[in-house]
């Protein structure tokens, strides 16, 4: 019988040799040092810290940045396949790189200076320093641009920093997370370097999760925290900053939804093979069949969009629109397709060692973070009619 493939239409095979070289580098990479621990971490609600030094050697930082904190040509594109490769055996995983290597990266890249980014980007780069991003607040979810609490006041050469953000993947081990606040006097976004072990930051993690339980989520509390200003991000213009920075990183989260419906697909597809009922394999009902077909259609219209979206945002092509409208397809379409696969597994798909179970449930993380299914459509809705339905 064929192994499965989610790559139905070869789209590997239309990129650079680079960039699929490293794509199977971290498909091999996932199978043999995530795949056997995955379960057992996701039990303990836990991140494997080991899988930090498991990851240097591949060096995928490199793939995407160059040393100054610019973006490598084709860095969207080869982003995407890491980011496709990974979430196919894990999504935790893709997000772990993606909050380090994409949301505080592109912070300190895009809003350092040039004595800041000497300091923590080669430490990043090698995974020497590991980065955080906090920008949501428990009252601010999808408002958070105007509504954010979470105040900076200027107290000689330090700033004062007080207020939460919730859901920051990575900060309960980060060595830094880059924390947005609004300037009491100028009502200016700010971002500033906030290291770990700082008096009055405190950490608390997120317990609980029913999806993507290997990803670290902490509550950050700012109680009066001093933070010199040194460590203030000195390019940072405002919130348009904080705006490019999820600009550069909407495209990684559409391409998690390729890959976690692309694993749940091939993993349906194999037990479709294997599992006997009636005599049969179920592979040999049209029902089944039916399914499998609908998935692969999802998965191959999603990888397609994906890889346009990428190329598009390479060539200074893409608006927010594009990357809304990909988001909120991939994340629907993903959704679909766990499910589908979900039940193509029957009783079977909700147990954790069957491995859909986890897909199904990082589907509805993906769904709703980085701009919610909401407001993404509403990006959308704006550009195509030209009117907004925001309030
Ligand atoms: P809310 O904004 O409260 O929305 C609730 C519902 O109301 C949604 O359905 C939404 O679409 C809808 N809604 C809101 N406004 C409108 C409107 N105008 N019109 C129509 N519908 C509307 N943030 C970080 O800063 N750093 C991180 O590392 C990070 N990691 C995360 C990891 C996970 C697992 C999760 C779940 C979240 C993470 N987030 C992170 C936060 C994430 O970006 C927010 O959850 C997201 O922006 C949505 O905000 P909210 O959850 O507060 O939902």
């Amino acid at each position: 019988l064929p192994a499965p493939d989610g790559d139905f239409f070869g789209l590997l095979d239309t990129v650079t040799d680079e960039q699929r070289g490293v794509a199977l580098q971290v498909r091999e990479f996932m199978h043999a040092e995530v795949a056997p621990i995955m379960n057992e971490y996701w039990n303990r609600d836990e991140f494997p810290r080991q899988m930090i030094d498991a990851m240097r050697p591949l060096d995928l930082l490199r793939k995407v940045w160059n040393e100054d904190g610019t973006r490598k040509a084709d860095a969207t594109v080869m982003e995407g396949l890491i980011t496709l490769e990974a979430c196919k055996v894990d999504v935790s995983t893709a997000v772990f790189f993606g909050v380090h290597a994409g949301l505080a990266f592109a912070s300190v890249a895009l809003g350092g200076s040039a004595e800041q980014k000497a300091e923590w980007l080669p430490k990043m780069l090698d995974l020497k320093a590991i980065g955080a991003f906090g920008l949501t607040e428990p009252e601010g979810g999808s408002q958070v641009s105007q509504g954010m609490r979470t105040t900076c006041r200027r107290d000689g050469d330090a700033w004062v920093l007080s207020g939460q953000k919730k859901w920051i993947g990575n900060s309960t081990f980060s060595d830094f997370t880059v924390i947005w606040a609004r300037d009491e006097d100028s009502n200016e976004v700010r971002g500033f370097i906030v290291r770990a072990g700082t008096p009055g930051y405190n950490v608390d993690k997120i317990q609980g999760k029913t999806a993507l339980r290997i990803v670290e989520n902490g509550l950050i509390t700012l109680t009066d925290c001093r933070v010199p200003d040194a460590d203030r991000l000195q390019e940072v213009k405002g919130w348009r900053t904080t705006a490019d920075v999820l600009r550069l990183t909407r495209a990684g989260v559409a391409w998690q939804g390729v890959g976690c419906a692309m694993g749940a697909y091939e993993l349906a597809v194999k037990y479709s093979q294997d599992r006997r009922q009636f005599g049969k394999r179920i592979g040999e009902f049209q029902l089944i069949q039916n399914h499998l077909v609908h998935m692969l259609g999802n998965v191959t219209s999603m990888f397609t969009m994906c890889l346009r979206l990428s190329y598009m945002a390479d060539h200074d092509l893409m608006q927010d629109e594009h990357a809304a409208l990909s988001k909120v397809f991939t994340a629907a379409r993903c959704r679909e397709t766990v499910a589908a696969a979900r039940e193509v597994f029957g009783g079977n798909g909700i147990l954790l060692e069957n491995g859909v179970a986890k897909h199904f449930a990082d589907a509805e993380a993906i769904y709703s973070y980085e701009g919610t299914n909401e407001i993404n459509t509403l990006v959308v809705g704006r550009a195509v009619t030209g009117l907004s339905a925001f309030v």
